[in-house]
């Protein structure tokens, strides 16, 4: 049988449980998930790219059928290049449907064959964004319940700096 291959991308700045959650969904449904960071010139994020995919490496040693990478450009050539079958979103609270439907119907125009499928995480994680953190962290709150504890501690070093 034809082995099924997803790719979740995302700009993970830092990974959240949010995340994780539907890395989790996603590898218990297809054969392979790819977890990409988006490198977008047009944003600064907190974390470089190399520091972001040590955190998702990190958190997926357990998920045997994750691996980590990134991608600049556009995300169905991307997915073309690594022969996708899927593309994983996760859907938060209401705000995310708009934008995701204009995203997913436009890749779907560009390379019909790559179906985006949502997911929606446990609702304890159904508010939770990486911006949401980096705020939180950024005023020192303590953001243990929404990101594992590596992540944590690199937000703290980030912020005392
Ligand atoms: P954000 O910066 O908003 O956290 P990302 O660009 O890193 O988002 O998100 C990548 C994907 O993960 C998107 O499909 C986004 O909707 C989804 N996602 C982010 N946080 C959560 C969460 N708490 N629950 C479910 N999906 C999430």
């Amino acid at each position: 049988m034809k082995k099924l291959i997803s790719i979740y991308p995302g700009t993970f700045d830092p990974v959240t449980y949010g995340h994780l959650d539907i890395i989790k969904r996603a590898s218990d449904l297809f054969d392979k998930v790819i977890v990409t960071i988006a490198v977008n010139p047009n944003k600064k994020p907190l974390f470089s790219i190399e520091e972001r995919i040590e955190m998702l490496i990190n958190e997926l040693t357990s998920i045997k059928n994750a691996e980590v990478d990134s991608f600049s450009g556009l995300l169905v050539k991307y997915a073309e290049e690594k022969k996708a079958d899927v593309i994983v979103r996760g859907l938060r609270a209401i705000s995310d449907f708009e934008y995701e439907f204009q995203m997913s119907l436009t890749n779907r125009k560009m390379s019909p064959a790559i179906n985006t499928i949502f997911m929606m995480p446990s609702e304890k994680y159904s508010f939770l964004n990486s911006s949401l953190v980096r705020e939180l962290a950024s005023f020192n709150a303590d953001v243990k319940d929404f990101v594992p504890e590596n992540v944590n501690n690199k937000l703290k070093e980030k912020f005392s700096r």
